[in-house]
């Protein structure tokens, strides 16, 4: 029988079949069409600009070492921007060790690109596995994912601030992406601004993702074409989120019906009609927000620990 060869450039041994589009891949055309749909997410929403510090979070996951190897190739277009990886340690034994090791050589693989790291720990004086044991989190009636998304997303705008980043890249996939707008739909929190689109307001460093109509399976295949390192071990807490229910859900889903996450989000944010939402300082920490107390200061008086603003 003869071997199937790709629909592209009708050469190179099939190694991926896209079903949405009925394509199949070699590896350089996968590759060629993987970077060149990031390339066009970023222009599409206008997620950077040429003379941006780009702070990228690095979890040391498959793909946020993804994102930072695609962005630099990317950002070498544009000799006035920068590139800074920035690693968040939670303290998660095992789990975010194995990341962080991952992350470090890689990064010193790359070359020529700085990596910064913060903790919990230095940040607001105890690790994740600290909170949890404490039995606090279960008290307070709050999942460890919940804790471990707001700490974290503080701790990222901080060491962004520190390296004087213009704009933060996180490596949130079309799946995720879509896992967040239904979360937000179950909570009745619809939301107000398309996720991962650069939003410009005085005092925040906006937040782009420039993965956010890559599912998540490119990824896969992309950082398994490239060497890119996966992780051995899985985070302890990961199966007790609402998130993870959602992405399973999501996985049978797509499988079954091809295209539908990409369906799902424009439909979402055909709905989403952003409104001026009155921000305001928060009374503990003064970063600016929505509501009256900012949630990361909700939820650090909820464990009894002490604020931590953005300096
Ligand atoms: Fe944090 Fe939950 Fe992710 Fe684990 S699975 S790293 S606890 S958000
Ligand atoms: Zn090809
Ligand atoms: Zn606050």
């Amino acid at each position: 029988m003869q071997e199937s060869l790709c629909n592209i450039c009708n050469r190179g041994k099939v190694v991926y079949f896209r079903a949405y589009s009925g394509e199949r891949l070699c590896s350089r055309c996968f590759t060629k069409t993987f970077e060149k749909r990031v390339a066009k997410t970023i222009a599409k929403y206008n997620m950077l600009r040429y003379n941006d510090r780009i702070a990228v979070a690095v979890s040391g996951g498959k793909d946020s070492l993804t994102l930072l190897k695609v962005l630099a190739k990317i950002e070498t277009k544009f000799p006035e921007s920068s590139m800074v990886a920035i690693t968040v340690d939670e303290g998660i034994n095992v789990y975010r060790d194995e990341a962080i090791k991952n992350a470090e050589d890689f990064i010193s693989k790359m070359g020529g690109i700085e990596h910064v790291k913060i903790s919990f720990k230095e940040l607001y004086g105890v690790t994740l596995e600290d909170i949890v044991k404490d039995g606090v989190v279960d008290k307070a009636g709050i999942k460890p994912c919940t804790v471990c998304g707001i700490l974290r997303r503080r701790a990222l705008d901080i060491a962004a601030r520190r390296v004087g980043a213009s704009v933060i890249a996180t490596a949130h996939t079309l799946d995720d992406v879509v896992q967040t707008y239904l979360m937000n739909v179950f909570r009745g929190d619809i939301d107000k601004q398309p996720f991962g689109t650069r939003t410009e307001v005085e005092g925040f460093i906006p937040r782009v993702a420039p993965f956010k109509l890559t599912p998540e399976h490119e990824v896969v295949m992309y950082a398994y074409l490239h060497n890119i390192p996966f992780q051995s071990h899985v985070c302890p807490y990961a199966r007790t989120s609402m998130r993870d229910m959602i992405r399973n859900f999501l996985i049978d889903y797509e499988e079954n019906y091809p295209g539908t996450l990409y369906t799902a989000l424009t439909s979402f944010e055909r709905l989403i009609r952003p409104s001026d939402v009155l921000l305001q300082k928060c009374e503990v920490c003064g970063v600016l927000t929505s509501r009256r107390v900012c949630r990361t200061c909700e939820v650090l008086k909820q464990l009894g620990l002490k604020e931590v603003p953005v300096q």
